[in-house]
């Protein structure tokens, strides 16, 4: 009789999808990493690609190198659109391809909420694509300013907004503050820097509502401190081309606005109804597997995944720990043994404000706020960032940076 081996799918090459395949390698199965992108991104630097902190490079790895040293894996490039569960066919725009097993791992993606205009008008910040765009925006309106006559043209080409007051928001608002500080200052002297503002719009009372209020407060006062505008219970009621319209009324020039809002599940067309919740996640068992298909996992920002009857965040680390549980669960299954419910162990979770400023909450109880946090997270970052030629190059950028204040002021695509 001829032996056939079970061939495990896994859709999405992010922080779950990958860890999964590296904790598959040397399992008795064809492996088949399926990605829309031939490289790996490391998501939480995208805003320091975005503030011309580190090259656009530097936050990818090459897909094929992760699997060099995995022999039973292999990789094809290709988006999916559609997946029949009850055939076991998943269907690329390149070919389709059957499974055994599969781990669907495709993340999320921008929800601009149904607000008017958002979608064309709004920069999204999901995709490295994405953090590229907002970079050339931002370089762009500079240079547009600098002849420009109309003083409130001017102004609202140099008036940047961010809407979104979480860790990406946050983010973005303490390092384009900087770039805009040191970078205007220093290379486009006939422009005024007085002219120029970051602005952060934010629905809530406090920022960064996932962690504890007074790590909020904090960060609010540092923004401020630092020459951010941080307006807080502010709605975006419509996104104009070059403007915002606030639920009070008022309309705020502006040529460049970041969209960091919301995201939901990122999931490709099924042929069976999923059992879908809030933002679109994929509602799945404890173990991780969906409920009528005890073939098929779902992990990382496109499940929901609660722990203790609470939802889980849609953090990296959480993607990490659930891409461990589906390759151990998957190789009980081969073995013919009952998969194990996930359980998370939360190490915290923390956001960088501005240069030596950020806040960290450790554990789920320690909170750590300033020179401290800053490091901490540029420490985790660094560890966790895939390939040493990266990691050498992040650090001599952030040392630059550091010494210097030199960002990076090139045009990556030059566009309009
Ligand atoms: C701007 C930003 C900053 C963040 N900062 C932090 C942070 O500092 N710390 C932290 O812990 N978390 C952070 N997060 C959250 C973190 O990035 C996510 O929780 C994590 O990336 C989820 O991992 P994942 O594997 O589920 O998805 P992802 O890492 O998004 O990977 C999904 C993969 O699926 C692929 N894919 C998607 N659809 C398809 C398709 N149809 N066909 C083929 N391939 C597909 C994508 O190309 C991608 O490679 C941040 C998120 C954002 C948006």
């Amino acid at each position: 009789m001829l032996y056939k081996k079970s061939r495990i799918i896994v859709i999405g090459a992010g922080f779950a999808g990958l860890r999964a395949i590296q904790k598959l390698a040397k399992v008795n199965a064809d492996i088949i990493l399926i990605d829309r992108n031939n490289y790996h991104t490391f998501i939480p630097l995208l805003y320091q690609v975005a503030a011309g902190f580190v090259p656009p490079e530097t936050v990818t790895y090459p897909l094929r190198k992760s699997l060099r040293s995995i022999a039973n894996a292999r990789f094809i490039q290709g988006k999916v659109q559609k997946i029949d569960f009850a055939a076991k066919v998943v269907q690329t725009e390149v070919m389709n391809l059957s499974y055994d097993y599969l781990v669907l791992a495709t993340g999320s993606r921008t929800k601009f909420l149904d607000v008017d205009g958002a979608a064309q008008y709004a920069l999204p910040m999901r995709a490295l694509s994405d953090a590229v765009n907002i970079h050339d925006r931002l370089i762009n309106n500079f240079e547009r300013a600098t002849i420009c006559q109309d003083r409130a043209r001017r102004m609202q080409l140099l008036t940047i907004t961010i809407i979104g007051g979480g860790a990406t928001g946050v983010e973005l608002a303490g390092s384009i503050q900087e770039l805009v500080k040191a970078t205007l200052a220093k290379n486009y002297p006939t422009i005024n820097s007085q002219e120029a503002s970051v602005i952060l719009l934010h629905s809530g009372a406090t920022l960064l509502q996932d962690y504890p209020e007074h790590l909020g407060n904090y960060t609010c006062r540092q923004l401020r401190r630092r020459g951010v505008k941080v307006h807080l219970r502010s709605r975006v009621s419509e996104v104009l081309p070059g403007a915002i319209k606030l639920n009070d009324g008022q309309l705020l020039e502006t040529a460049a606005i970041i969209w960091t809002a919301g995201v939901e599940a990122n999931h490709p067309e099924a042929e069976a109804e999923l059992p879908t919740a809030s933002k679109a996640k994929i509602q799945v068992e404890s173990t991780l597997q969906l409920p009528n298909y005890p073939q098929v996992y779902a992990v990382g920002d496109v499940a929901l995944v609660k722990q203790a009857g609470k939802p889980l965040l849609g953090i990296a680390p959480e993607a990490l720990q659930q891409g461990t549980t589906v390759a151990q669960n998957l190789k009980r299954q081969l073995r013919g043994l009952p998969p194990k419910p996930f359980n998370y162990f939360n190490k915290g979770k923390a956001a960088i404000i501005a240069r030596n400023s950020g806040v960290a909450y450790l554990f789920g109880k320690i909170p750590v706020q300033g020179f401290a946090a800053w490091l901490l997270w540029l420490g985790i970052h660094l560890y966790y960032l895939p390939g040493i030629a990266n990691r050498l190059v992040i650090l001599g950028s952030w040392l630059r940076d550091y010494l210097t204040r030199e960002r990076s002021m090139q045009q990556l695509f030059n566009h309009r």
